[in-house]
C-alpha cells in the first residue's frame, strides 16, 4: 500500500524574470512503513520534494496522493488540516520555540486538536518525551539542551500527533556524527515499532545506508531508486 504517490510532478519557481525548474517529472510511490532517504547534491530539489509531500507547497503540474487522497484542488484550510493530522515535520535547525520548555514544545501542535482533553494532551506529551528518552528534561528550555536533545524534542513533537508520515529535512546536518547516528537510530526504532513512514533528505552517506529505500535526485529528476531486496519481493 502506498502512503505517498507522485505522478509526473513538476515544480517551477519564478525568480524575477527567470523560471527555475526545481522538480522535473517526478513519479514516485512510497510504501507505508518505509524508512526512505532522499539523497542528492545541494540544489537538486530535495527540500522542494519534501515540501510538496508535506502539503506546504503545491506542484506546478502533476498529481500527489497522500494516504490515497488526491490533494490537488484542496483549499488551503483542507491542506492544513490534512498536514496537521497526517504529517509530522523535523528540521535540520530543530525549529523549537526558545521560550517554551521541552514539554510545551511537544504539546504545542496538540493544542489544535480540540477533541483532546488537557489530561490526554499531557499524557501524550509524557509518553513521547519518554519514547525519545527525555522525561527528565521536560522542563528544560531548548538552550538548556544539547543539539541531539533538541532534535529529540523535535522528534517527540513530530510524533505526538501520531502522524502516518514524518518528513525530515536533513535531520542530522547540524549534529556531530555520533549524535546524528543516534537520532537516525531513534527514528528507525520508531519506524520499527509504530510503522510510521519516515522520509528524510540527507547528504550523509552513512545516514543513507540506514534507509530501506533510497531515491537519488539530481537537477530535479530521479536518477536512482533502490529498495531493499526483501521489501521488493514482498510488494
Ligand atoms: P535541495 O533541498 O536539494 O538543496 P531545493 O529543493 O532547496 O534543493 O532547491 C531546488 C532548486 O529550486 C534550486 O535551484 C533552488 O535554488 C530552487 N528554489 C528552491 N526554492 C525556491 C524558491 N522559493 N524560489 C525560487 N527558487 C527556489
Ligand atoms: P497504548 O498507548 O495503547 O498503551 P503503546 O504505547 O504500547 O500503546 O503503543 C502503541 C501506541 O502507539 C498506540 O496506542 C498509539 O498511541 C501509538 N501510535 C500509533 N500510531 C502512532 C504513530 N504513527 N506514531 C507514534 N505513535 C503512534
Amino acid at each position: 500500500m502506498s502512503i505517498v504517490r507522485l505522478e509526473h510532478v513538476f515544480k517551477e519557481y519564478t525568480l524575477g524574470e527567470q523560471q527555475v525548474c526545481a522538480l522535473n517529472d517526478i513519479s514516485l510511490s512510497i510504501e507505508d512503513g518505509s524508512f526512505m532517504a532522499i539523497a542528492g547534491p545541494s540544489g537538486s530539489g530535495k527540500s522542494t520534494l519534501l515540501n510538496l509531500i508535506g502539503c506546504i507547497d503545491t506542484p506546478s503540474l502533476g498529481k500527489i496522493f497522500i494516504d490515497h487522497q488526491d490533494i490537488s484542488g484542496r483549499t488551503p484550510d483542507e491542506l492544513s488540516d490534512l498536514r496537521a493530522r497526517a504529517i509530522g515535520f523535523i528540521f535540520q535547525t530543530f525549529n523549537l520555540f526558545p521560550v517554551l520548555s521541552a514539554a510545551e514544545n511537544v504539546e504545542y501542535p496538540l493544542l489544535q486538536f480540540k477533541e483532546l482533553s488537557v489530561t490526554e494532551r499531557r499524557s501524550r506529551v509524557s509518553k513521547y518525551l519518554a519514547i525519545v528518552g527525555l522525561s527528565r528534561f521536560a522542563r528544560h528550555r531548548p538552550n538548556q539542551l544539547s543539539g541531539g536533545q533538541r532534535q529529540r524534542v523535535a522528534i517527540a513533537r513530530a510524533l505526538a500527533t501520531q502522524p502516518k508520515i514524518v518528513l525530515a529535512d536533513e535531520p542530522t546536518a547540524n549534529l556531530d556524527h555520533k549524535t546524528g547516528e543516534g537520532i537516525l537510530q531513534l527514528m528507525k526504532d520508531i519506524n520499527g515499532s509504530f510503522r510510521t513512514t519516515f522520509i528524510f533528505s540527507t547528504h550523509d552517506r552513512r545516514v543513507m545506508e540506514m534507509a530501506n529505500r533510497l531515491v537519488r535526485i539530481e537537477d530535479g529528476q530521479i536518477v536512482r531508486h533502490e529498495a531493499e531486496e526483501q521489501e521488493t519481493s514482498l510488494s
